[in-house]
This record gives structure tokens, sequence and C-alpha cells, in this order.
């Protein structure tokens, strides 16, 4: 007797309404699209209208949905919650707390069966394969916080209804704008969406498997300015695994990360606040440790007999940064202490030692980044920074 569910190789049941959302709506723009590129008219009005409602959906799924509601990295005001909760049901990539949901899950098992989207079952599985099968109900116990903001609730339970409307706005709002009801239908709607959803799930796909580990060799997340590029910034997948509750995901000011670029934004205008940011030396106490391992770990296949003095040169510079990191926490603690308790005799004496140890910590960490280089001769974990 044929079994009347149908399953996945694994074992799980096909959730029928995505999958056939998912297959169906690509089929017809591969089959629709071209006819639509043959014979209607160009409105340019229409493009522009569709690459800022890209945008604008496409950073309200980054900014909102993924920084803000998954990560806790700052909170929103109550207005721009509003205007991010909007376009990101446009974005049709679920309600807030069923993307959380799964994207705690992530972060909490990566790279393990409960991983929802997990590397290890292959690209296309992370990058859209896991949405085919039946998800499991949002358990409240992985969003609490989120379970309690009214607004996301009323969005979860009338999603459909929601998703649809804000894409009709869309639609009637270009179409009557440039007098172009089949541009913005085509474009403005469709092709708008299928864009967004790949590039979002390439941040599943693509940033777990193409670029370098600069960060942690734990997981299996790289990080690619190239994939930044493509996902508002979320491209630096490496550091956003290792320090999940920063707001940034690029840390330098070149980074291409728009998302940081919108979120500190907001809160130059009191539109966003509480933004929460690694401190640099803890990040450079980590790379510091992750490099050691790995660099004591390819001395091991050396034959050379600078393998000693190599190792000892590691363990020493290693230990010696992390006890200046230590070092300089604790005279940077201690100075903000005699300041708060008004006992200013010694505090030039401080800060001349803080500076002392920053000129040190900088010298050792030039040294670290050379000797890193040299013995690792090009290995995967690229020390750039
Ligand atoms: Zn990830
Ligand atoms: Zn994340």
């Amino acid at each position: 007797m044929i079994s009347e569910k149908l399953t996945i190789n694994n074992g799980k049941q096909i959730n029928w309404k995505t999958t056939i959302f998912i297959v169906g709506y690509h089929v017809f723009l591969l089959l629709s699209l071209p006819f639509y590129f043959m014979y209607a008219d160009f409105h340019a009005g229409t493009y522009l209208a569709a690459f800022a409602l890209f945008w604008a959906s496409g950073l309200s799924i980054t900014a909102g949905y993924h920084r803000c509601f998954s990560h806790k990295a700052y909170k929103l005001h109550p207005i721009v919650e509003y205007v991010l909760v909007f376009f990101g049901t446009m974005a049709v990539q679920a309600s807030v707390l069923r993307w959380a949901y799964e994207h705690r899950l992530h972060h909490a098992h990566v790279d393990t069966d409960k991983d929802p989207y997990n590397i290890n079952k292959g690209f296309w599985y992370a990058h859209i394969l896991w949405m085919f099968e039946k998800l499991n109900p949002v358990d409240p116990k992985v969003v609490p916080d989120l379970v309690k903001n009214k607004l996301l609730v009323f969005q979860d339970r009338y999603y459909i209804v929601l998703m649809i409307l804000t894409n009709a706005i869309a639609f009637f709002a270009v179409g009557y704008a440039f007098q172009d009801y089949w541009g913005a239908f085509f474009i403005a709607v469709w092709l708008r969406i299928f864009c967004l959803q790949h590039c979002t799930w390439f941040i599943n796909s693509l940033a777990h498997t193409w670029g370098s580990k600069h960060f942690s060799l734990e997981h299996s997340a790289v990080d690619n300015y190239m994939i930044a590029l493509l996902t508002f910034g979320e491209g630096y997948h490496n550091y956003h695994h290792t320090f999940a509750n920063d707001y940034r995901n690029g840390i330098r000011w070149y980074h291409f990360d728009p998302s940081k670029w919108l979120i500190w934004s907001l809160s130059k205008v009191g539109l966003a606040s509480n933004l929460k940011q690694t401190d640099s030396l803890t990040i450079k106490k980590r790379m510091v440790m992750e490099h050691k391992e790995l660099l004591i770990e390819t001395l091991g296949n050396y034959i050379s007999d600078a393998k000693q003095e190599l190792e000892k040169q590691v363990h020493d510079l290693s230990e010696r940064i992390l006890a200046r990191i230590s070092e300089f926490v604790r005279l940077r603690e201690q100075y903000q202490s005699q300041k708060d308790a008004g006992e200013p005799s010694t505090l030039n004496q401080i800060s001349n030692r803080i500076k002392e140890i920053q000129a040190e910590l900088q010298a050792d960490w030039n040294q670290w980044k050379s000797l890193s280089k040299s013995i690792l001769k090009g290995k995967s974990l690229a020390i750039s920074r």
C-alpha cells in the first residue's frame, strides 16, 4: 500500500504549502518573465521603486528580523518597529516569531541535526530544501521575549493575510505611480521577492561554505565580503556566529554592512538604543586563542629544525598578548573606579601606563600577525586584522 504521507529522504514529511508556493512561483517566473521582457514597455520608475522595495524589505529582515528580534543586539523605537515589521512581512520570509525561532536554533545548534538549516546536509539543503520539510511548531520557550510582543503575535497570527496585503499595497502603489501595473506585478513584486529570498538564503548556504574564518574555527560560518554585498552586510558570518549579540557584522568602518549603518544612524536620532558591541580587546583575545591552536596544530606537521623555536615563539607571544590584555582591562577598571571615587592623584599615572600598554599591545599584535602568516603560509585561517 502506498503511504499517503510523502516524505523527503530523511523521513520528514513534506511541507506542501511552502513547497508548492516556492516551486510554483519559480516556475511561473521562469516561464513568464521572458515574455514580459520581450513585450512590456520599459518604465525606469518601476525598476527604481522595485530596487527601493528590495532594500526596504531586505534591511527589515537583516536589521529587524535578524539583529533586533532574533539576537536582541539593540532596541527599536516602536514606530520603527512597525515600519520594519511591515516591510519584513513584504519580504515573504515568514513571521518574526517563526524566523527568529528557526534562527535561534541555528545559532544554538549550528552544524548539528538540531540546526534547521544544517550545512552538513548539503549546500542546497541549507539554501532552500530545509523549508520543504514540515517544520516543528514555534516553541515559545525559544522565543519567550518575542511572544510577549503584541505586534509580533498579531503578525504571526495573520501572517498570510498580512503578507498578501503588504505586497498588494506595493503592487498598487508602484502600478499607480508609474501607470505600469504589469511592471509592478512582475518586477516590484515577484522578481523583488525572488531576488531577496535568494539573497537571504545565501546567508545559510554560501556564508557557511565560501570564505575565510577569521574569528573561530569551531563552526562552519565564514566571512566573505562578496556575500556581504548581496546580503545587506550579513556576509561577515564567521564574526557573527562568534559574537552573535553584536549589532555589527562587519566590524571595520569600511566593511560593507548597511544594516549596521542603518542601526547606527537610527540610534543617532533616538530611534534605536542599547546597541551591543563586542569590545575590541575581547575580539583580539578570542582571535589569539583560536590562532594559537591552529598554529600549534600546523607546526605539528613541520619537520624543520625551526619547529621547536617557532612553537616557543607562539607560546610566549600569545601568553604575552593575553597578559597585556588582562593588565589593560584591570587598569581601565582601576582608572574608572578612582575617577568615580574622586581620587585624581594617581589618575595621570594610570592613564600613562594604559597608553604604554596600548602601544606594546599593538607592537605584539603586529609581530603575532607576521609570525602567524609565516607559519600558516596561506592556510585557511586568514589573519588580517
Ligand atoms: Zn549561520
Ligand atoms: Zn544570527
